[in-house]
């Protein structure tokens, strides 16, 4: 099959959106994009703009009573609105979480994700498939469909990319339970072709307080977030207009080993990357990334049981037919993920960012390297954890038409 070369400019909009207070969510997202606006030029548009999981609600909603207000259908409210007109002003795709009630059914609700075409038309609606505790609390409902393959097409690059979209949790192992390796949602894009993969997040920093803290601990910890927050210089909710704004294609990120002692755990240095996030997002899309046991896996005929015991068509990136079904091909995955703290409990990790999967098999890839410095991972640059800000790039991949 021969391949063909795409060129995609991509911008990941990082906001701090809080509960509650839609009207200055939308207006600091308007000015971001308008700072954003002035510092491209014209012929510098982005292709596809892609924004957080509930970008302008904010997050932790505790009841469906506090969130009803905030949920609409996919074809009204401030999320389609902002939507269609990003879509017009950049001629692009934009890509928006919002908390969806079902056109059919009100009281269905769902955590979803929008797609607005450059014309400002909704080409598809895609709805969060594993939920997160904090979804549970407004009774939330799973993607019936499960994980979705979408296609996007770029008439003006005579181009149809296969898309797929993975609302946070959808990283995660189901319910935090299924075993780690069976990777549903990075293994779907996998066995789907999928070319490009966009995630809009609320994905939190580790210093959270979640459902696992203990109760004891948990007071203690909220007095430290405060605390450090106030060192750091920033509100309880964490910052707000101080915005970061990165088109340098030139700008990459640079790889951390995951037991590295360089990669701090505390929630400071805003202006960088939480590196210990970004190995555990490219360790959960394991079947993209060079592995060489999986040659030793394919040769020795190992996997006969699995294939025979279960009805998977993968198995950490493995077929029947190829020791590594992505060898020689090429996926883009986009991460847009919120910043800022809510409740005073919740921080999230920010660290919007791009990896390129190029496909490259180097037999030395050991267990060990199942992180950044994983050489098939290219890390095209990644926004601080705490700033809010917008991170553009030109990404080019191949694809196999
Ligand atoms: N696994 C994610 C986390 O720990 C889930 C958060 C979410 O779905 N918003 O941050």
């Amino acid at each position: 099959m021969p391949n063909v070369l795409v060129d995609l400019r991509i911008a990941l909009v990082q906001l701090n959106p809080q509960l509650g207070k839609l009207d200055s969510n939308i207006r600091r997202a308007w000015t971001l994009l308008n700072k954003f606006n002035d510092q491209i030029s014209k012929s510098k548009k982005p292709d596809i703009v892609v924004f957080p999981e509930f970008a302008l609600t904010g997050y932790n909603f505790h009841s469906r009573e506090q969130i009803k207000p905030y949920l609409c259908h996919p074809q009204e409210g401030p999320s389609y609105e902002l939507a269609k007109e990003v879509s017009k002003k950049f001629n692009c795709y934009t890509v928006i979480g919002y908390p969806e009630k079902s056109i059919d059914n009100d009281e269905k609700c769902y955590n979803s994700a929008l797609v607005m075409s450059p014309l400002g038309k909704l080409v598809f609606n895609y709805r969060k498939s594993f939920l997160y505790e904090t979804d549970k609390q407004w009774q939330c409902e799973e993607n019936p469909q499960r994980f979705e393959k979408f296609k996007l097409s770029f008439p003006s690059k005579n181009l149809n990319l296969n898309c797929a979209i993975g609302i946070c949790m959808d990283l995660s192992p189901y319910e935090f339970k299924a075993p780690f390796n069976d990777f549903e949602f990075s293994s779907f894009c996998l066995e789907n072709d999928i070319e490009l993969i966009i995630c809009p997040m609320a994905w939190l920093h580790s210093s959270s307080i979640t459902s696992s803290t203990e109760k004891a601990d948990a007071e203690r910890k909220k007095m430290e977030i405060s605390r450090n927050l106030a060192t750091l210089n920033v509100p309880i909710y964490g910052s707000q207009g101080n915005f970061h704004i990165d088109i340098d294609n030139n700008n990459k990120t640079s790889a951390v080993e995951k037991d590295s002692e360089k990669i701090g755990k505390d929630y400071r240095d805003l202006c960088k990357p939480d590196m210990s996030n970004v190995n555990y997002w490219i360790l959960r899309f394991l079947p993209f990334v060079d592995l060489s046991v999986r040659k030793d896996w394919f040769d020795e005929n190992l996997l006969h049981d699995i294939w025979r015991s279960e009805s998977r068509k993968s198995y950490i990136g493995a077929t029947k037919e190829h020791y590594w079904k992505m060898h020689g091909k090429n996926a883009v995955l986009a991460i847009a993920n919120r910043c800022g703290v809510e409740d005073g409990t919740t921080l999230f990790a920010g660290s919007s960012g791009f990896y390129k999967f190029n496909g490259n098999a180097d037999n030395s890839t050991d267990e060990l390297k199942l992180d950044s410095t994983n050489k098939s991972v290219e890390m095209l640059g990644n926004l601080g954890k705490g700033h809010e800000g917008i991170i553009m790039r030109d990404v080019h991949f191949e694809v196999q038409r």
